[in-house]
């Protein structure tokens, strides 16, 4: 059986995993568009630091199919500091825990548990968290935590395709607090966060390595159909063509800015903080990547990743700025990079039927299916 993959990123490249483990005999040619494999995972080792420009932190109770992979490609996993459990908000300009807001949260939460389920099939994320919360509560929580996971508008974005547990719990248990506290405890052992030791990349060069299949790089695909494609002018032939394409939606773009302090500059430990909409920054939130995973860092760096508004024309400029506002850090950074990762997050705006998800799990999952028999 011979078979062409489109697109190396991770979804096509444990798609030709799983097919090989299915079939050792199948043969695969896979085509990509850059001179490179991974998509968006990509590791740098950049002044002698470690910096993810993409995806980075896994959690251990949601990506068992990223888990599996790992420990089949036998990467050294590490798991992230008890102290990148505390997350933060900046709220007027200050950074605060969720927990902190609890006591003016409490009513709302209360009330939320006899608010009627709506009838309408899907509305915008804003819409059900002033409907089932407040509207406060919308632009406090759900308005950073939608920029944290998609970088987009509240008001655009479906809450269906978005958050799709929140949707289901309204629907089946009359309530997103009832949902919470009644989903079954993850019952794994490990908690918190885990990454590959040296870097995500690692994974899709292991992945290359061991995979015995043929890879076309710098080869945009035209187009495709069942038997064929057509690309670069030429058409290739397969009994099967399996496209481990991005959903096709539009796409918001991102800065990705990396830095490096010398020394231990974070007075506040964590994972990192998100900023509302309302805040009125350019910044949408900074990951403490040397906080979260020690065991990468070169000496004791500090490692942070900004990650900017598109629309901002000076991005290292303005996470300088602010990291000094928010965090206090004035010192000079002894290594910085700027990344944009253009057209990087698809947006599922209201309407939008998928529901695949869009982690590096849900990529992974998504191929074991591709590759099962039609
Ligand atoms: C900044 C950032 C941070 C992220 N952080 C996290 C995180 O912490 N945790 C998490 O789970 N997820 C995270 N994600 C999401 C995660 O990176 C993606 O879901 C995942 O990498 C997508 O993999 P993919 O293979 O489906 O697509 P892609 O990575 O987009 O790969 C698709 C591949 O297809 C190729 N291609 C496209 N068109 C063609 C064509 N016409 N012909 C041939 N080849 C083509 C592309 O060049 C690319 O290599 C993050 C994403 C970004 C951008």
């Amino acid at each position: 059986m011979n078979t062409i993959i489109v697109g190396g990123g991770i979804t096509g490249l444990s798609a030709a995993w799983f097919l090989l483990k299915k079939n050792p005999k199948a043969k695969i040619t896979l085509l990509e568009k850059e001179n490179r494999l991974g998509g968006w995972i990509r590791t740098c080792n950049e002044g002698g630091f470690l910096f993810e420009k993409g995806p980075r932190t896994f959690p251990f109770s949601r990506n068992p199919h990223l888990l599996e992979l790992i420990q089949d490609l036998k990467l050294e996993l590490i798991s992230s500091e008890p102290a990148a459990a505390k997350r933060f908000i900046l709220h007027k300009g200050h950074l605060r825990t969720p927990g902190s807001f609890l006591p003016t949260l409490i009513p709302y939460l209360i009330r939320e548990l006899f608010i009627r389920p709506s009838t309408s099939d899907d509305e915008s994320i804003y819409d059900f968290a002033a409907r089932r919360f407040s509207p406060k509560i919308a632009e406090t929580f759900f308005d950073p935590l939608t920029l944290g996971i998609y970088s987009g508008d509240i008001r655009k974005l479906s809450i269906r395709a978005c958050f799709p547990a929140l949707y289901k719990w309204e629907r089946e248990k009359g309530s997103v607090v009832r949902g919470l506290f009644s989903s079954p405890k993850n019952k794994s052992k490990a908690k918190g966060l885990f990454t590959v030791k040296s870097g995500m990349e690692t994974l899709i060069h292991e992945l290359e390595k061991k995979l015995p299949i043929d890879i076309v790089l710098n080869c945009s695909v035209e187009k495709f159909s069942e038997h064929e494609v057509i690309a670069g002018g030429k058409t290739y032939h397969a009994d099967r063509v399996i496209s481990a394409l991005p959903p096709q939606y539009s796409n918001r773009s991102i800065w990705v800015v990396n830095l490096a302090y010398a020394g231990d500059v974070l007075v506040k430990k964590g994972y990192g903080y998100l900023v509302p909409t309302q805040e009125k920054e350019s910044l949408l939130g900074v990951i403490f990547d040397s906080a979260i995973f020690p065991q990468q860092n070169r000496t004791s760096e500090t490692r942070l990743t900004a990650m900017v508004r598109p629309e901002e024309k000076e991005p290292l400029k303005a996470a300088l700025n602010a990291l000094e506002r928010h965090l206090g850090i004035n010192a000079q950074p002894v290594h910085t990079s700027t990344f944009l990762a253009k057209n990087a997050i698809p947006q599922f705006e209201v309407g939008c039927t998928y529901t695949d998800g869009v982690s590096v799990d849900a990529c992974i999952q998504k191929a074991a299916k591709l590759i099962s028999p039609r």
